[in-house]
């Protein structure tokens, strides 16, 4: 009697601990997404007046932990960002696990108000300080919430909103938390729609260059052109670059941007050069995404093989809209261009991570000073001292600085007095196509008394030069 009780104990148990097991992921002990999405079900038909949060949670630095610290490593940082988040929650509350890098929690919300941001907040902030064993790098999370009944009634599409937010809030910061917005579907739709006929619109000529021109302000002359890309969408129409660099930029279409764009300026500037049309300098934009790759310099040195232009007449901008993350690869880099005689600019000066000591260690040559600084720079003392401390700055290390974004008359006028050394900007000429360019360079002589500066080489305002 007393051995089949034991047996029947056995079995039971035994058949728990399989069910369990079936639930619960075996690494964190956290429910798995079928038990959790029962879990989350059952507390909504319990309590139909709840309000939930519904938050998922990105670890977005996994890969790479687990390229430095192996197995072992990666295991103990999710097991640790289980642990704090169970100790996050309160009873009745849930957390699960979605997949080796995501976890879901569900909390009690009173409304999708502050007071639920700032505890979610709370929650982010107790996981990023943690540590890998004998690792220096911090946990990097990215979040986004979605409420229920507020947002949906559905609760495939309140996992689905939660994780449509936790996306674009990977893209803004790391340990930022977003609330699903409406619209934020359609976005992230077209964006996935963007990403597949990107290389359909490369293969069918949807891609073509505009030219801008850059001023020297000390004496006038075209001091050179900076190549931007257009996409004319079969559908879409003109999409601008500020849309569709980001979504390239996460993939490998951004390596076919700057092969098409490099390409096609080298082409245009050897036609000019076989025309007689003298441009002293061409600017492609290059994607700090471009530069992080193994075969970077390999494909920047066959385009240049395969379309001869003197080098030191071809410079990279270098744009920062990935995340800046390794300062010595950036250094390498910039060494390696620098070693195939190119000149390297650095976009947007001010707007973001690159700051003075990279400056000053790194051999760049240009300095573009983002056209925030420049917008009504003649008006107010404080953007005045701020472009001339930059300018400044520019001199003490040797680069050339040019002015992004010059619209008016005033600000050319004060870039001047302060002396930086080149503009660009609508005032003195949208894009343009290359046609229209070469016509650009051949009136400028006449075109450029408008701005002040007279044919001769000297501008009315003049003042030395320092452009060698
Ligand atoms: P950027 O390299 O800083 O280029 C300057 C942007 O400012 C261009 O926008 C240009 O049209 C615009 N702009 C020029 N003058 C003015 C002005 O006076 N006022 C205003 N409001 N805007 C002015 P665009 O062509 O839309 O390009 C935006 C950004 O997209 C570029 O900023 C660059 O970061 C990126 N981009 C453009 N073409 C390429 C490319 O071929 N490859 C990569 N990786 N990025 C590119
Ligand atoms: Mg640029
Ligand atoms: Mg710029």
């Amino acid at each position: 009697m007393q051995e089949l009780f034991e047996k029947d104990l056995d079995d039971d148990l035994r058949r728990q601990m399989l069910v369990y097991g079936q639930r619960h992921d075996a690494q964190t002990g956290l429910m798995n997404f079928p038990a959790f999405q029962e879990a989350l079900s059952a507390w909504m038909d319990s309590q139909p007046g709840a309000t939930i949060a519904l938050l998922w949670i990105d670890v977005l630095n996994l890969r790479r932990e687990f390229a430095l610290w192996g197995r072992h490593g990666a295991d103990s940082l999710i097991s640790r960002a289980a642990d704090l988040l169970r100790a996050a929650v309160d009873s009745g509350e849930l957390v699960g696990r979605y997949s080796s890098r995501c976890f879901l929690v569900a909390l009690k919300a009173e409304a999708p108000a502050p007071l639920e941001k700032r505890r979610i907040q709370a929650i982010l902030d107790a996981l990023s300080p943690m540590r890998v064993p004998g690792a220096q790098g911090m946990v990097e999370v990215a979040a986004g919430v979605a409420f229920w009944p507020a947002n949906t009634t559905s609760l495939d599409d309140l996992i689905r909103f939660a994780s449509i937010a936790a996306s674009r809030a990977a893209y803004v910061k790391s340990r930022s938390v977003l609330p699903f917005r409406t619209g934020m579907d359609q976005h992230l739709m077209r964006d996935h729609r963007l990403e597949i006929e990107m290389l359909e619109g490369m293969n069918n000529n949807q891609f073509r260059i505009v030219y801008q021109p850059k001023i020297e302000l000390a004496t006038g002359r075209i001091l050179g052109a900076e190549a931007l890309i257009r996409w004319d969408h079969r559908q879409d129409g003109a999409i601008m670059p500020s849309e569709f660099i980001p979504i390239a930029e996460r993939s490998d279409l951004i390596h076919l941007i700057l092969r098409f764009t490099l390409r096609t300026a080298l082409m245009d500037a050897r036609r000019w050069e076989e025309a007689g049309i003298d441009l002293p300098l061409i600017a492609v934009n290059l994607s700090w995404a471009n530069m992080r790759r193994d075969d970077f310099l390999a494909s920047i040195r066959e385009m240049l093989d395969e379309h001869p232009l003197s080098r030191t007449r071809i410079e990279l901008e270098i744009t920062e809209s990935v995340l800046f993350d390794d300062e010595d690869l950036f250094d390498l880099r910039v060494r390696q261009l620098k070693n195939l005689g190119l000149r390297v600019a650095i976009d947007d000066f001010g707007t973001r991570y690159i700051g003075f000591n990279m400056l000053k260690r790194t051999p760049l040559d240009t300095l573009k000073i983002d056209r925030c600084f420049i917008h009504g720079l003649h008006r107010t003392d404080e953007a005045r001292s701020l472009c001339q401390t930059i300018v400044a700055m520019g001199r003490q290390l040797r680069l050339r600085t040019v002015a992004e974004g010059v619209e008016e008359q005033a600000e050319l006028d004060t870039l001047r007095a302060l002396g930086c050394d080149a503009v660009q900007g609508f005032l003195i000429q949208r894009p343009l196509r290359a046609r229209a360019m070469a016509e650009f360079i051949r009136d400028w002589p006449v075109r450029m008394r408008k701005f002040g500066f007279s044919s001769d080489g000297e501008s009315r305002l003049s003042r030395p030069s320092r452009i060698g």
